[in-house]
């Protein structure tokens, strides 16, 4: 039997250590969607062996003469990884090393994977598997615009966000430029819509040659030359957003006229014929919250042949929209779990696509320690950046231009320096004098652990307690207050 590292997940070493992550779109149902933990690259040198190239008994032979240990050692080691449904932990020198589900699997037949060289991982003098910041950021976005197509009741943006000095064309080429020098893994578009920006073409363009692949993400219909112009310039995959195939949707959440419809039919068809990879994307509200009508759009969807992935995620409350809104358009629990099992039963439906869900901001959530423990961590600053339209820098797309996590400008400074930075660092460090004077976290036993190291969501906190009190405990920690607004689905 040959195995390999599932190509769901990467290496990616920074400096003496190595990062595995989840790639962004991974393409089975058991893969973990967002993994993200640091290895020792002798562990990397050790999975490196797993290049699809020699069966197991063989690659068991090589890691062994490798590391100079006994080849019965390596066999009791090894399958652990193999197929392993849950995570994997290591202990090195007082640290955790996890790994993920599903981290060795077998090579099966058009498997597209990368092959790794232990001298990939060579390093020399101390090993940090402490520090979760990495010393280049991993992904940047870049917020082309504002301008949208669609006026969505359930966007999370910041609409009235001023751009009096946008950057310029040839800025963002050499920020492209920039990014691409100093290793950076990702470096993708958002906006508003990137189509609407005026050079977006040239700015694809470039990314692509400069070994990019710009995520398109786009709510409007293209028509037959912008398609043309992407295929020209090496586009392979779109995402698009449809939550709905009734008129009244999009009369009433979207904001567009009622052939909106007809036209993303018309550009599916197109997109189809060109094959180009179809990602969807459906946020579920409480005006789609009815489980024929997804049933309608999957089976709609279904028929082409080039819609891959169908990700469903619920619309959450918006920290720049007054608080009714999410009264009226959030969806509910019981409807969620009832989604939840007919997705389940679309994946058997229809095995050539694969459907994702990501809920969030569930009531159950709330003040729950176990849910807490389990959080995600908070990638701002971490691993990546978030530039916005006029060059500003942030740690996170959603927060825009709150000037307590504008980190530089990228007009002017180099994404080095802004990295480097001392605000970035502050930040990062998180001294809790500075930050946390007389709250509950600044008295918290746990803040190391928690507010250093795991981190919180800033924009949940600022959602429950509002832009003043972004410093405030996460509304998940069971000694966060009762957040003033009602951001939970129930
Ligand atoms: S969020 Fe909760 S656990 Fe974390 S530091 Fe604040 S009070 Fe402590
Ligand atoms: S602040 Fe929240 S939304 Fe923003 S990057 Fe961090 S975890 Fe994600």
């Amino acid at each position: 039997m040959i195995y390999i590292v599932n190509p769901s997940y990467r290496f990616l070493k920074d400096k003496n250590r190595v990062i595995l992550h989840s790639v962004d779109r991974i393409n089975d149902n058991h893969s973990e969607i967002s993994f993200w933990g640091i290895i020792h690259p002798l562990h990397a040198q050790m999975f490196s062996f797993f290049n699809g190239e020699n069966n197991l008994e063989n690659v068991l032979f090589e890691i062994s003469k490798h590391f100079n240990l006994s080849y019965d050692y390596i066999k009791a080691l090894i399958p652990q990884f193999i197929n392993n449904t849950q995570r994997v932990n290591i202990t090195y020198k007082e640290r955790t090393i996890t790994f993920p589900r599903f981290f060795l699997i077998e090579k099966k037949q058009n498997i597209e994977y990368i092959k790794y060289n232990a001298s990939d991982f060579n390093f020399s003098g101390n090993v940090d598997l402490f520090e979760m910041r990495l010393s280049v950021p991993h992904s940047i976005m870049l917020i082309l615009t504002m301008n949208c197509y669609t006026n969505c009741q359930y966007c999370y943006a910041k609409k009235n966000l001023k751009t009096t000095n946008a950057l310029t064309t040839k800025r963002i080429i050499d920020l492209i430029h920039e990014a691409s020098e100093i290793g950076v893994s990702n470096f993708d578009l958002n906006g508003g819509e990137i189509i609407l920006h005026k050079d977006c073409y040239e700015i694809i363009s470039e990314m692509i040659s400069c070994g990019y692949d710009p995520y398109i993400s786009t709510k409007v219909p293209l028509n037959k030359s912008q398609i043309d112009h992407l295929v020209e310039i090496g586009i392979k995959n779109i995402q698009i957003s449809i939550d709905s195939l009734e008129t009244n949707y999009v009369k009433d959440i979207l904001h567009v006229n009622s052939n909106y419809i007809q036209l993303i039919t018309e550009m599916l068809y197109l997109l189809e014929s060109k094959k180009i990879n179809v990602i969807v994307n459906t946020i579920i509200n409480k005006n789609n919250s009815d489980i024929n009508q997804i049933n309608r759009l999957v089976v709609f969807l279904s028929k082409y042949k080039n819609i891959v992935e169908i990700n469903f995620t619920n619309a959450t409350y918006s920290i720049y929209r007054p608080a009714e809104n999410f009264e009226r358009i959030k969806t509910s629990m019981s409807f969620l779990n009832l989604l939840s099992t007919r997705i389940e039963e679309f994946k058997n439906k229809y095995p050539r696509i694969h459907f994702y869900y990501s809920f969030s901001n569930l009531y159950n959530e709330f003040r729950n320690s176990s849910a807490f423990k389990k959080r995600g961590f908070c990638s701002g600053n971490l691993n990546s950046l978030v530039i916005l339209p006029d060059g500003k820098v942030t740690i996170c797309e959603e927060l825009y231009d709150n000037p307590n996590f504008i980190i530089g400008d990228a007009s002017t400074e180099s994404i080095t320096d802004i990295w480097n930075s001392k605000k970035a660092n502050d930040l990062h460090t998180l001294n809790c004098t500075d930050y946390f004077k007389d709250t509950i976290c600044e008295r918290c036993e746990d803040y190391a652990i928690c507010r250093q190291l795991h981190k919180v969501c800033w924009r949940e906190v600022i959602a429950a307690y509002g832009e003043d009190k972004w410093n405030y405990p996460s509304p998940l920690c069971p000694k966060s207050p009762m957040p003033i607004n009602d951001i939970y689905i129930k």
